[in-house]
């Protein structure tokens, strides 16, 4: 038995073959599965996947890339979707700075960003470019704040999406400590990092990164943090795991994910399934 935490089955990836999709996880194991929205119109269709599959969950929320379409008031939306019973958290939220507008400057002029900064080419453009960093930076965290908000007065936990923002994401969720809990999914930081998020009740979880070659650091911290701190994840249609690797992903594959632990940690399948499948049902909030 398994729970596939972190799905995007509204994609349209899934469209064309929706029910073997379902029929191959029933088969891998993986009971229920959660699929996380991204905007306000991606957690509309998890909610109507939720309503209309038994063993389908709903997260909803608005990612932080999207935050330039969402529009003004996302918070009512949201609020009105969280009523229903088969949202069991919020997400994924967070802040994501992987592509700020000064390094997609960069990237056009295919020059790096610290070799512009070591030449002080501090052009207009550049600048310019730096104030709409800050402006993105800001409006990511005011729409990852609200979402924390409505989390904390809701009585749900969050699903976060963190990507070059460590500090910044960490510092946020200071004040909800204690009155909400995140897991930080896709988790690629260090044993550090993972202690920090620990420490703070947070929790973790793992894609098929496992499973690659150059993700020994990612299995490294998964078998070192304690078996009740983290749960296991596709993120499908991305990350697919060996050796399935480039292919579409999909929540059948949450079994490879947690067998892959299971043997990194030198321990029975059963005990990574049954510890990752009560630490996700404690999280989410299923029956509400
Ligand atoms: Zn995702």
């Amino acid at each position: 038995m398994l729970i596939e935490t972190h799905a995007h089955l509204d994609y349209p990836d899934f469209a064309p073959d929706f029910d073997d999709v379902l029929r191959r996880a029933t088969e891998a194991g993986v009971t229920r599965i959660i699929t996380i929205g991204t905007s306000i119109e991606s957690s509309r269709r998890a909610v109507e996947l939720a309503e209309k599959y038994p063993n389908i969950f709903a997260v909803i929320g608005v990612h932080p890339t999207y935050v330039e379409e969402s529009g003004e008031d996302v918070i009512s939306p949201l609020r009105e979707l969280a009523k229903n019973p088969r949202v069991v958290a919020i997400g994924e939220t967070g802040l994501d700075y992987h592509s700020l507008p000064s390094i997609e400057l960069a990237k056009e002029r295919k020059i790096s960003q610290v070799f512009a900064k070591a030449l002080q080419t501090s052009t207009e453009e550049q600048i310019e470019a730096e104030i709409h960093d800050g402006a993105y930076k800001s409006k990511q965290a005011s729409l990852f704040e609200q979402q924390l908000e409505l989390a904390a007065e809701l009585g749900l936990n969050v699903v976060i999406h963190q990507r070059d923002a460590w500090d910044d994401t960490l510092e946020i969720m200071r004040p909800y400590t204690g009155k909400l809990r995140g897991v930080f999914h896709c988790f690629g930081g260090t044993l550090e990092q993972a202690g920090e998020v620990i420490a703070l009740d947070h929790l973790v979880s793992f894609t098929g990164i496992v499973t690659f070659k150059n993700g020994a650091s990612v299995r490294e911290v998964a078998t070192q943090i304690p078996l009740w701190k983290f749960m296991v994840e596709t993120d499908c249609p991305y990350l697919a795991p060996v050796p399935f690797r480039g292919k579409r992903c999909e929540p059948a594959h949450t079994r490879i994910v947690a067998e892959s632990i299971a043997s990194a940690r030198g321990l029975p399948f059963e005990e990574i399934a049954e510890a990752t499948t009560d630490t996700a049902d404690k999280f989410f909030r299923f029956a509400r």
